[in-house]
């Protein structure tokens, strides 16, 4: 069950607590030239980092930002980085196929991913000319974890007539063995685009179960997964759906397609990360819940004050090794660079290629909810 906190200004992420000796051991210290260059900038984080704590903080967010000048080099923050990270130095904000695209366009020769590894990769396979850095290289995942490269033939060779479309948290090697990738934001589209273009009424979608169950009730396709799992989101329950509706009247509950099939059922609203974000800066309600790691309900909360955020917190431990002293170190000493065979790249890029050549959504698909979740077939 997922730890609930209540809601109110003070953030329930752990912004990693520093003393002064972070910023010391790297030869940095909160002088007169820092302060300056930082002060316009604590008001953005100031729910989240005391008074106390920011000459530790400050000199860090003063380093980053002038090294990212001198090395041309920009951040790409994911929505699940803290506050520091993702409102002080992050250059470009968002999910995983935001960043991908900035990734692809931007003017840079560095790129620091600070998110998780497949989306270091997958900025590699899209910026092959770029120096694509990841701060640490443990920050991984539980989906891209499940498969490999290996199993993904396996399947090929089980259900040569049925396309395969991965979950883009999956690594370089598993996107060159797909047809074609899928975010949240596009599932439902690319599935149903796929099973058009092979004119067949069954799809593979891998690694992510609870994300396969929720498009096969939406799209009325029949598809089949892998027994992969988000082990943030897999945490929440329809049972706190319901303590959440009865400790807290009137709640507006959110949630991300990585959850359970009876959580979506349960819930008001579903969609990718970008989805909640937009659900809430356009319908502002009162009181919300977003069921998804827990520093994105400190950064949407940041951007839309006036709305009153009840927080379940499950963390994401490995978008968490990321912070502000692995992002100054990895741009002092260009550790630890993400590289991909060229061949294994290709073929990723021909199944990223794929689905960005679908037409462009006005905004991320929202997912329905109140359905009954589906039993699908398992490709194991
Ligand atoms: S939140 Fe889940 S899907 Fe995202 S990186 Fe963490 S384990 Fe992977």
């Amino acid at each position: 069950m997922a730890r609930l906190i209540d809601s109110g200004p003070g953030c329930p992420t752990p912004t990693p607590l520093r003393g002064a000796s972070a910023a010391e051991a790297r030869g940095l210290s909160y002088d007169d030239a820092v302060k300056a260059e930082t002060d316009a900038l604590y008001p953005l984080v100031q729910d989240f980092i005391t008074p106390m704590e920011w000459p530790a903080i400050a000199p860090l967010v003063a380093a980053i930002n002038r090294l990212k000048k001198e090395k041309n080099a920009v951040i790409l923050a994911h929505n699940y980085m803290t506050p520091d990270i993702f409102q002080l130095v992050g250059d470009f904000r968002g999910d995983s196929l935001q960043l991908a695209r900035e990734a692809a366009n931007v003017d840079a020769d560095i790129i620091v991913q600070a998110g998780v590894h497949f989306m270091a990769e997958t900025s590699k396979i899209l910026a092959p000319e770029k120096t694509v850095l990841i701060p640490d290289t443990r920050a991984g995942c539980s989906l891209a974890a499940s498969i490999t490269g290996a199993d993904v033939r396996l399947i090929k060779e089980k259900f040569p007539n049925y396309p395969i479309v991965t979950y883009v948290n999956c690594t370089a090697e598993v996107k060159a063995e797909c047809h074609i990738t899928c975010t949240s934001s596009n599932a439902a589209q690319v599935v149903e685009a796929i099973a058009a273009e092979w004119n067949t009424d069954t799809v593979i979608l891998v690694p992510d179960q609870y994300l396969a169950k929720n498009v096969a009730a939406q799209t009325g396709i029949r598809v089949m997964t892998w027994p992969g799992a988000c082990e943030v989101h897999e945490m929440f329950s329809a049972d706190d759906v319901e303590q959440l509706r009865e400790a807290h009247p009137g709640v507006v509950i959110l949630a991300h397609p990585e959850c359970p099939p009876d959580v979506l059922e349960a819930s008001d609203f579903a969609g990718s990360t970008s989805a909640l974000a937009n659900y809430v800066a356009e319908e502002s309600p009162n009181k919300v819940v977003l069921l998804t790691e827990c520093s994105m309900s400190d950064n949407v909360a940041s951007a839309n004050p006036g709305v009153n955020f009840i927080r379940p917190c499950n963390l994401c431990p490995h978008m968490k090794r990321i912070t502000l002293e692995n992002i100054y170190d990895c741009l002092v000493t260009g550790e630890y660079e993400v590289l991909i065979p060229e061949d294994v790249r290709i073929r990723a890029k021909q199944a990223l290629d794929a689905m960005m050549a679908l037409p462009k959504m006005a905004k991320p698909l929202a997912f329905k909810t109140g359905l009954k979740p589906l039993e699908i077939e398992m490709v194991v």
